[in-house]
C-alpha cells in the first residue's frame, strides 16, 4: 500500500490537507464518509485498510436503505489522518469544501479483490453493505456500493 498518487496530486505548501504522518489506526477500523463540493459534489467513502484509507468518490448521496445501489469510483489512497479532514481546499486538485457526512468503524466480513462486505458501524450507514467491482470495457475503478439485503430464516 502506498500514498504515492495522493502526494504526487497535492502540493502540501498550498492546501489544508493532511501529507500523512498518522501511519497506523488504533483499535477499530475507520469507516468515514467525507460530503466534498468540488466542482462536482460527491461523496468520499473511506475504510481503513491496511494502513490506509481506500477511497472511493460517490457522485450520489450514499444509500441508507436496501434496493439503493450507488456507483462509487475507486480513487487513490488516503492516509490515515484524513479521515478526521475537514476544511476548505483552496486550489488544485479536489479545490472545495470537505465535510465529515458520517462516520464510525467497521468490520470486515469478506475481502476479495472484486468485492467486499463490511458491517459498517456509523450514524447514518449500519448494517452489512456490499462494495462490488464491475467492469466498464477499459475502466477498472467502478465499484457498486449498496446495503446487504438481510436475509430472514
Ligand atoms: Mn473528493
Amino acid at each position: 500500500m502506498t500514498l504515492k498518487e495522493y502526494k504526487k496530486r497535492r502540493d502540501f505548501s498550498k492546501i489544508p490537507e493532511p501529507s500523512g504522518s498518522v501511519k497506523k489506526g488504533k483499535g477499530k477500523l475507520i469507516y468515514v464518509i467525507q460530503k466534498h463540493h468540488a466542482k462536482r459534489l460527491h461523496y468520499d467513502l473511506r475504510l481503513e485498510i491496511d494502513g490506509v484509507l481506500k477511497s472511493w468518490a460517490l457522485p450520489k448521496e450514499p444509500p441508507t436503505k436496501e434496493g439503493v445501489k450507488r456507483l462509487a469510483v475507486q480513487t487513490e489512497d488516503h492516509p490515515m489522518d484524513y479521515a478526521s479532514f475537514e476544511g476548505k481546499i483552496p486550489e488544485g486538485y479536489g479545490a472545495g469544501t470537505v465535510k465529515i457526512w458520517d462516520k464510525g468503524s467497521y468490520e470486515m466480513i469478506n475481502h476479495k479483490d472484486y468485492k467486499l462486505i463490511v458491517k459498517i458501524n456509523g450514524k447514518k450507514l449500519k448494517g452489512d453493505y456490499v462494495l462490488l467491482r464491475i467492469r466498464l470495457k477499459e475502466q477498472k475503478n467502478n465499484w457498486l456500493f449498496f446495503k446487504k439485503k438481510v436475509e430472514n430464516d
